[in-house]
Parts: structure tokens; C-alpha cells; sequence
């Protein structure tokens, strides 16, 4: 295939049977999420730029990643690189503010970066995320952390591992900014390029570089800066996840990448992924509604989970497949063997078909790939009365029936 024909670089066809695996994870997330009280939010896959640009001028996304186009109309839009943002200004434009608080959300659908085409780096890839809006308490970012545990577990993966950190609050922050900025000029000359633009840009983000370990290892902890509320906030956290039965380890080199963070940070860990590598991860964001026209104080505490990741860890990755049913017929009963079929699909039943008008015994070959019972229509039973064959490819039996009892035998089979 000519290559201008061929699908956009870094995004991928989900065939069969992975698909029914994703199928089956979005609605575990759902359903999870739902137990928990939260409720499906389904915003647009585009917004007007200024959403992103708004809630994050320094993140890598905003700069790099963006899909940003001018419509026809000259409304300058942007496909969501993630679902915080476009949660936020949903929470606000619907007035969700003034409804009972905490406002509980969850959403699940296709993100667009334009990231740089590696293993399990998609330009499009689905995430499903947590969102909870109204309680600055530690309750709130407890029960999103809980939840997030849940999803996982739901799917199939081990109990996951909790890396928490603080990165305090607009009291206790600046001095850490501070001493963290005065620490890293002191080692400007050795520190990689990434990190000298961080030292203008986002000092936080130095403590995310994978090159300067030794220089980071030694740099000044937040904890020793946190005011006595983001410590107690910290604290209480910790205690209510531990009650809870999770497993707690302190990150003091966890900032996440995106600006608008405050207080909590996390990532669920997964051991397959070894020391470093998070599945996913999340934090509190009290700000971040408020840069959207939102009110003063709009408290928010979530998380997004890419589902490409979660798969990918997944030992598990096919579906069981359902029993399926093949109707083959005898030559001339094409006819016969297709309304039976459909017959059959009414009643409820996963049926696959010839449709070629295949011999039997290519029909027969045909079915062992994609069933484990086959029915036999035609012949001189079927002309006299009304009788099938049932082909257990299974257990390798067969044996003949009057149609009319074809349902309730099927339906004892499963
Ligand atoms: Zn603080
Ligand atoms: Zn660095």
C-alpha cells in the first residue's frame, strides 16, 4: 500500500481480539468508577485552544504535542491531550460548582499527542480518568487513590503499590522553589540540557530528569518545607490509604509533569514495570478550574490512566472467546441454514456463517477455526423431519435433533 494511504504515524488499528479485551476494560473502568459514585462525563474529543493553554503554559504538551488546527471558520482548536483540562472546563461552563458538592466524574475516550513514535507511545491512545471536584480534605484524595487501586485490580493486574509525595501549597512551595533553584545553580555546569531550560522554565521538573541522578539524590527535600497543613494533609492521607489496606511508600522525587498540581501527587506502580516506571498517576489540582473562569477555590483531585499501558502488562491480553455457534448446510439448503441462523441470532446466540456456498467438508474445515459447535442443515433428515445435526467440535460428539430443540440444548451448552 502506497504510504500516504496508510494509517497516521504512532497510532494503530485495534483488530480482534484485543479490541473485545479493550471493550471489556472500558467497561470494568465504568463500572468501577460508577461503584464509587462517580459519573461518566463524555466531553468533546476537540476544544478551543485556550483550554490547553490556559491550564499549562510550560508543560511539554502545550509546547511540543499539541494537534492544533484552524477550522475552516478561523476557530483556532486543539484535539484534548489529555481529559483534565477538558473535565475542568466542563465542571465550570455546566455550573457544576453550584451543584452538591463533591461533584464525582469519571471519563474514558482518545487523547492526541503528537509524541515522538516508541513502544507504547501512541499519537492516539484512550485513557480513562477519576475526577473529583468540591473537598480539599484528604478524605477526597484518598477515596480517588482507592478508586484508582480498584480499576486496576478489576482488570486482572496484582494489588498495586502507591508512590505519594507532596509538593505542598502556594504557603510552603515558594521556599522549596527556592532552595531547589539555589541547589541546582550550584550545579548548573553539570546538569544536561534538559535540565538547564528546567532551571527557567519549571524547576519542579528537575527532580523528574533520568540523567542527573547523583545531582538529584542530594537535593533538598520538599518534606523538610511542607507548612504544618500540607504535612498534616500528607499524613492523614497516608493513614487513611493504610487503614484502607494499601501499600504506602513516600517518593520524595515524585512532581508529575504538568503545572497545575498542588499538595498531592501519585502514581500507581505496577511490578513488572520495575523501580522507576509508574502505570499512571495523578494528583490534586485546586487551582486549575480557577484559570478556566471557574470560581476562586475550585478543589479537584484525580487521575488518568492510559489504557495502551494497562494492556500491555496485562498477562491475560485475549478474551476467553464465547462459545460459538457455525451453521453449515448440505448443498441446496443454503436458504434453510441462513434463516436458522438468524434465527438462532435472535434467540441470542454468537453465530457464524458460509455465505461462500462452500462444500460441507470446507464448511466443516472452516468452523473448527472459529467455533466449537457446529449445526448441520439439509439432507434427507432436514427434508423429512426437520432434523439437524450438532457437531460438538470439543468434546467430539454429534448427535441429530428435531429443530425445535435445537434452542433449549444450545442454551444448556453455556
Ligand atoms: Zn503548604
Ligand atoms: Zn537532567
Amino acid at each position: 500500500m502506497r504510504q500516504e494511504l496508510q494509517r497516521p504515524r504512532g497510532t494503530q488499528d485495534i483488530l480482534a481480539p484485543i479490541s473485545s479485551r479493550m471493550e471489556q476494560l472500558r467497561r470494568i473502568a465504568i463500572d468501577t468508577a460508577t461503584r464509587y459514585g462517580y459519573d461518566l462525563l463524555e466531553t468533546p474529543i476537540f476544544e478551543q485552544s485556550a483550554v490547553f493553554l490556559r491550564v499549562g503554559e510550560s508543560t511539554d504538551i502545550v509546547q511540543h504535542e499539541r494537534y492544533t488546527f484552524t477550522d475552516v471558520g478561523g476557530v483556532d482548536l486543539t484535539l484534548r491531550p489529555e481529559g483534565t483540562a477538558a473535565v475542568a472546563r466542563a465542571y465550570v461552563e455546566n455550573g457544576m460548582a453550584n451543584k452538591p458538592q463533591p461533584v464525582r466524574l469519571c471519563y474514558y475516550g482518545p487523547m492526541f499527542r503528537r509524541e515522538k513514535p516508541e513502544a507504547l507511545r501512541y499519537r492516539q491512545h484512550t485513557q480513562f480518568g477519576a475526577e473529583l471536584y468540591g473537598s480539599t480534605q484528604p478524605e477526597a484524595d484518598a477515596e480517588v487513590i482507592l478508586l484508582a487501586c480498584a480499576t486496576v485490580e478489576a482488570m486482572g493486574l496484582p494489588a498495586p503499590l502507591v508512590r505519594l509525595n507532596s509538593i505542598g501549597c502556594s504557603v510552603c512551595r515558594p521556599q522549596y522553589r527556592a532552595s531547589l533553584l539555589e541547589y541546582y545553580h550550584s550545579h548548573e555546569e553539570e546538569l544536561c540540557a534538559d535540565c538547564q531550560s528546567r532551571l527557567e522554565t519549571n524547576p519542579l521538573r528537575l527532580l523528574d530528569c533520568k540523567v542527573d541522578i547523583d545531582i538529584r539524590d542530594r537535593a533538598p527535600d520538599i518534606k523538610d518545607y511542607w507548612c504544618a497543613d500540607c504535612a498534616a494533609h500528607y499524613a492523614e492521607l497516608v493513614a487513611l490509604l493504610e487503614a484502607s489496606g494499601r501499600t504506602v511508600v513516600r517518593d520524595p522525587f515524585l512532581v508529575r509533569g504538568l503545572d497545575y498540581y498542588t499538595r498531592t501527587v501519585f502514581e500507581i506502580a505496577h511490578p513488572s514495570l520495575g523501580n522507576r516506571a509508574a502505570l499512571f498517576g495523578g494528583g490534586r489540582y485546586d487551582g486549575l478550574a480557577t484559570t478556566l473562569d471557574g470560581p476562586e477555590t475550585t478543589p479537584a483531585v484525580g487521575f488518568g490512566m492510559g489504557m495502551e499501558r494497562i494492556l500491555s502488562v496485562l498477562e491475560d491480553k485475549n478474551l476467553t472467546p464465547e462459545r460459538r455457534i457455525y451453521v453449515a448446510h448440505i448443498p441446496g439448503s443454503e436458504a434453510d441454514a441462513f434463516v436458522l441462523a438468524e434465527h438462532l441470532r435472535q434467540e441470542g446466540f454468537p453465530i457464524d456463517t458460509d455465505l461462500l456456498r462452500r462444500s460441507l467438508k470446507a464448511q466443516l474445515r472452516d468452523a473448527s477455526k472459529r467455533s466449537n459447535i457446529v449445526i448441520i442443515v439439509g439432507g434427507d433428515e432436514w427434508a423429512q423431519f426437520k432434523q439437524v445435526t450438532v457437531k460438538d467440535l470439543a468434546q467430539n460428539e454429534q448427535r441429530t435433533m428435531p429443530v425445535e430443540d435445537l434452542v433449549p440444548y444450545l442454551q444448556q451448552l453455556s
